[in-house]
């Protein structure tokens, strides 16, 4: 299938490694030029040489106020944001819920939350005056299915993923779609470091994942592409799981 989105500008968050670099890896194969961000200026750019990005740029989502900059500066050399796709490192886990300082939350509520709203009031104007554009955000069945020692997960992203509903239709008849991947269990760093290794990762996966295994970051990622594609225009508002099964609400 041709995805349609050969040429058009992306940009992709979290992207010097895992999910989010996966993602940037299936656009650039779609024909896509993309720009990717993270938080280390060296890794970022040299994550951006490895999978032909047009460009790899430091920015720390929890930085509203370089947002601004950072769209000029992809506006000026690339080009201005076709598919946004909003993705950041994880909050950070507790076992006791009522563990967390009031500083965690306000930044998890940046990060997951203020972050995403910020690029996304930036680039929906100019989306909707070209009458094309896609948006796609890397989530967690957290939302669907809180993980206890999860809190900030669970609580924030539900809280993006209702604002991404929001504008989902205030955007839909101007040709822009905004949907959202619940992320499963997914071979990387962040899978590793929660679990305590990525042999306790793939093992947990094995006998609590109905699908017998750990995803892959790729799996992912056609998932985030199709999605991001002009065969998906009739596609907005929604939630999709890639978790090999894991969920179990219908
Ligand atoms: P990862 O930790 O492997 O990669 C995270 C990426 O985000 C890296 O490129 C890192 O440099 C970047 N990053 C971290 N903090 C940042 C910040 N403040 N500003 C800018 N960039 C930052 O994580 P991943 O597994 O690829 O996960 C991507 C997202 O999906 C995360 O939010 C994660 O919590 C979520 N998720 C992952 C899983 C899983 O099993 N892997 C499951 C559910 C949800």
């Amino acid at each position: 299938m041709d995805l349609g989105i050969t040429g058009r500008v992306a940009l992709v968050g979290g992207a010097s490694r895992g999910i989010g670099r996966a993602v940037a890896e299936a656009l650039v194969a779609e024909g896509a030029r993309v720009v990717i961000t993270a938080r280390d200026a060296d890794r970022t750019a040299q994550a951006a040489a490895e999978i032909g990005a047009a460009a790899g740029l430091a920015w720390d989502s929890r930085d509203l106020d370089a947002v601004p900059g950072l769209l000029a500066r992809i506006a000026a050399e690339v080009g201005p944001v076709d598919i946004l796709i909003t993705n950041t490192g994880g909050p950070p886990a507790n076992p006791d819920p009522l563990a967390l300082s009031t500083e965690e939350w306000e930044q998890a509520h940046r990060t997951l939350v203020l972050a995403p709203i910020a690029l996304l009031s930036a680039v929906l104007p100019g989306m909707r005056r070209r009458r094309w554009g896609r948006v796609v955000g890397i989530a967690s069945t957290t939302v669907r299915e809180p993980i206890q020692p999860l809190i900030l997960s669970n609580a924030e992203r539900s809280a993006g993923l209702a604002a991404y509903k929001t504008l989902a239709r205030e955007v839909a008849r101007d040709g822009v779609t905004i949907n959202t991947l619940l992320t499963g269990s997914i071979a990387t760093e962040r899978a590793a470091s929660l679990a305590g290794s990525m042999a306790a990762a793939e093992a947990q996966a094995a006998t609590t994942v109905p699908a017998g295994r750990i995803g892959r970051p790729e799996e992912m990622a056609w998932a985030a592409a199709f999605l991001c594609s002009e065969r998906a225009a009739y596609i907005t508002g929604t939630a999709l799981a890639v978790d090999g099964g894991a969920l179990h609400g219908v």
